[in-house]
C-alpha cells in the first residue's frame, strides 16, 4: 500500500506523463526541452499504438495488398499475366520487421536518460500523487496519455461466438477463407480492403449510412463504390440484432431497411470503435470530471484539475496521431510554462486520411459541418476519372471536392478520394494553413502531368460561381 512505502520509494518529478505512446512522448519532450525534470510511466509493451498496432503495421500490409491488386490488372496495362497469391505469413514478418524496427526507435528515445522511465502501470492515489511499480511519485503536474481500447460491444452472441479486433488480425498468418467486418470507419475499410484483395471474401456490415460516416456522405459513397467493384459486398444502415455460431461459421443477424438478414464466414472482426484507456488508472483519486467515460479537456488539454491534463486518444476527441501529438506537445507547454498565456488547440486545420484504395483524406471543415453551423460556402467537385494523369495510371476512382467562403474565396474545407489522396491533401492544408483562396490555387504553378494539378478544376469552378471568371 502507498501508505506503507518507504522514503526511497518515494519520489518527485516536476511532469509526471502517464503513457508513452506518440501523445505522451510528445509530452515527455516537450516538459524536457522546457528545462522540467520528466518522468514518463509506462505499463508496456514500450512503442505505442501506432508503431505497435495501429498506423505503421497497417500501412504496411496494405502496401503488400496494393501490389497484389495491380500485378492482377497486369492485362489492362499491356503486360504478360503472372499469377499472384499472397503469403500472409510473409507479409506479416515483413511487418513485424520494419514494427520492430519503428518500435526500437521510440524505446531508446523513451530510455533516454534526460527522462525516467517507470516501466509499470500507473494508478492515481491522490490528485498529486500516482502509484506505479510499488514507487509512490508525487507530480507538479501531471499527463494523462493512456490511449485507447477496443470497444465493448452489446451485439448478443458475439461473445460467445468469438471475434477478432485489429490487435489479433496483424499477427493472423492464415488468411481466413471468409470474413465479416463489422464497421464502417477507418479501422473497418482498410482491414476490409486488406483481406479481399490477397483473396478473402469479405463482407463489411456497417451502422451507418454511408462508409465512414462522420465524413460527408459523398466521400463514403465514391469508397463504396470502389469496394464493390472489387467484390467486396458493402451493407450500410444495418442494425445488429445477435450473432449465432456453428462449429466452422459465425452467422451476424441484422436488420436492413426494416428487413431481417444473415451473413456468415469463418471470422468475425469486431472494428465497431475504440473507448479511451482508463483501465485501473484509478482516475477517481484524480478527482477529474468525466463525461461518458472520456476525461473532459478544455482547448489547453487541462481537465477540471488544472494541473493534470489528458492528451491523445484518452481525451477522444480526435483518435488521430498527429493530433496526439500536437496536443502532447501544447499539455506539456502549459504544464512549465505557467506565467504566459495559456496554449490551446485549434481545429481549423484538423485532416483525416483513411489508406485504402482508393484513399481518402479530408481536412477543415466538411459541407455537413458548414451546414450544421449555418457557415456560408461554396463547393465544387471534380472527378479523377475525367483528370488526364490519373487516366494515365489507371486510377480513375474518387474525386476532389474544394469549400470556399462566399465573399472572398477562402479556401475552408477540402476533400480527396483518389490516388495518393493523402499526399495531394497537403498542398490544401497548406494553402489552408496561409488563408489561402481559390485564386491562390489556380496562381500556384502546377506542373503537367501531375494528379496535384486536379485541385485546379474545383479551384476554376469555385470562381465561376463567384463570378470572378
Ligand atoms: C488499426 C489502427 C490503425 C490506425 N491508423 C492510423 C493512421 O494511419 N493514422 C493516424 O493518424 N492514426 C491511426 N490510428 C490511431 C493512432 O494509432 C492513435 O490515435 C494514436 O496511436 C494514439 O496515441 P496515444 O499516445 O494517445 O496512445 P497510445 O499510443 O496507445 O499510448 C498509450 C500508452 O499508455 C500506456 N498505458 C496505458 N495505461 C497505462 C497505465 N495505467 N499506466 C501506465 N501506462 C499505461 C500504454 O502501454 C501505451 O504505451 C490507428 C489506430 C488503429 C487501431
Amino acid at each position: 500500500m502507498p501508505s506503507q512505502l518507504s522514503q526511497k520509494n518515494e519520489r518527485r518529478h516536476d511532469v509526471v506523463v502517464i503513457g508513452g505512446g506518440s501523445a505522451g512522448y510528445a509530452a515527455a519532450r516537450t516538459a524536457c526541452d522546457a528545462g522540467a525534470d520528466v518522468a514518463i510511466v509506462d505499463q508496456g509493451p514500450l512503442g505505442g499504438l501506432c508503431i505497435l498496432r495501429g498506423c505503421m503495421p497497417t500501412k504496411t500490409i496494405l502496401r503488400s495488398a496494393e501490389i497484389m491488386a495491380l500485378m492482377k490488372r497486369a492485362r489492362e496495362f499491356g503486360l504478360v499475366p503472372v499469377t499472384a497469391r499472397a503469403d500472409l505469413s510473409a507479409i506479416v514478418d515483413r511487418k513485424n520487421r520494419l514494427v520492430q524496427e519503428f518500435a526500437d526507435y521510440r524505446i531508446a528515445a523513451l530510455r533516454d536518460p534526460r527522462f525516467t522511465l517507470y516501466e509499470s502501470r500507473a494508478e492515481f492515489v491522490s490528485p498529486h500523487e500516482i502509484c506505479a511499480g510499488g514507487v509512490r511519485i508525487r507530480g507538479e503536474a501531471f499527463v494523462i496519455a493512456t490511449g485507447s481500447r477496443v470497444s465493448e460491444v452489446a451485439i448478443p452472441g458475439l461473445s460467445e461466438a468469438g471475434y477478432v479486433t485489429s490487435d489479433e488480425m496483424l499477427d493472423v498468418r492464415q488468411a481466413p477463407a471468409s470474413l465479416l467486418v463489422l464497421g464502417g470507419g477507418l479501422v473497418a475499410v482498410e482491414f476490409a480492403q486488406f483481406f479481399s484483395r490477397i483473396g478473402t471474401k469479405v463482407t463489411l456490415l456497417q451502422r451507418g449510412a454511408t462508409l465512414l460516416s462522420d465524413m460527408d456522405q459523398d466521400v463514403g459513397e465514391a469508397l463504396a463504390s470502389a469496394f464493390q467493384g472489387e467484390g467486396i459486398e458493402v451493407l450500410t444502415g444495418v442494425s445488429f440484432e445477435q450473432v449465432t455460431s456453428s462449429p466452422t461459421t459465425k452467422t451476424v443477424h441484422f436488420r436492413q431497411n426494416g428487413v431481417s438478414q444473415i451473413r456468415s464466414a469463418d471470422v468475425i472482426f469486431h472494428a465497431l470503435g475504440r473507448r479511451p484507456n482508463l483501465n485501473g488508472l484509478n482516475v477517481g483519486a484524480a478527482g477529474v470530471a468525466l463525461l461518458d467515460g472520456r476525461l473532459v479537456v478544455g482547448a489547453d488539454m487541462r481537465t477540471s484539475q488544472p494541473h493534470i491534463f489528458a492528451v491523445g486518444d484518452v481525451n477522444d476527441l480526435t483518435p488521430i496521431v498527429h493530433l496526439a501529438i500536437q496536443q502532447g506537445e501544447t499539455a506539456a507547454f502549459n504544464a512549465t510554462h505557467p506565467d504566459v498565456p495559456a496554449r490551446v488547440i485549434e481545429h481549423r486545420l484538423d485532416s483525416e486520411m483513411v489508406f485504402t484504395d482508393p484513399q481518402v483524406a479530408i481536412a477543415g471543415l466538411s459541407e455537413r459541418q458548414c451546414r450544421e453551423q449555418a457557415i456560408p460556402y461554396l463547393s465544387a467537385s471534380y472527378p479523377f476519372a475525367d483528370h488526364g494523369k490519373a487516366m494515365c495510371l489507371g486510377a480513375l476512382a474518387g474525386f476532389v471536392k474544394l469549400l470556399c467562403r462566399p465573399d472572398n474565396g477562402e479556401l475552408i474545407g477540402a476533400q480527396i478520394v483518389g490516388p495518393e489522396a493523402a499526399e495531394l491533401i497537403h498542398e490544401l492544408i497548406a494553402v489552408m494553413y496561409f488563408h489561402g483562396t481559390a485564386q491562390d490555387l489556380l496562381r500556384i504553378p502546377h506542373y503537367h502531368p501531375t494528379l496535384a494539378e486536379i485541385v485546379t478544376y474545383p479551384a476554376e469552378s469555385i470562381l465561376e460561381q463567384m463570378g470572378r471568371i
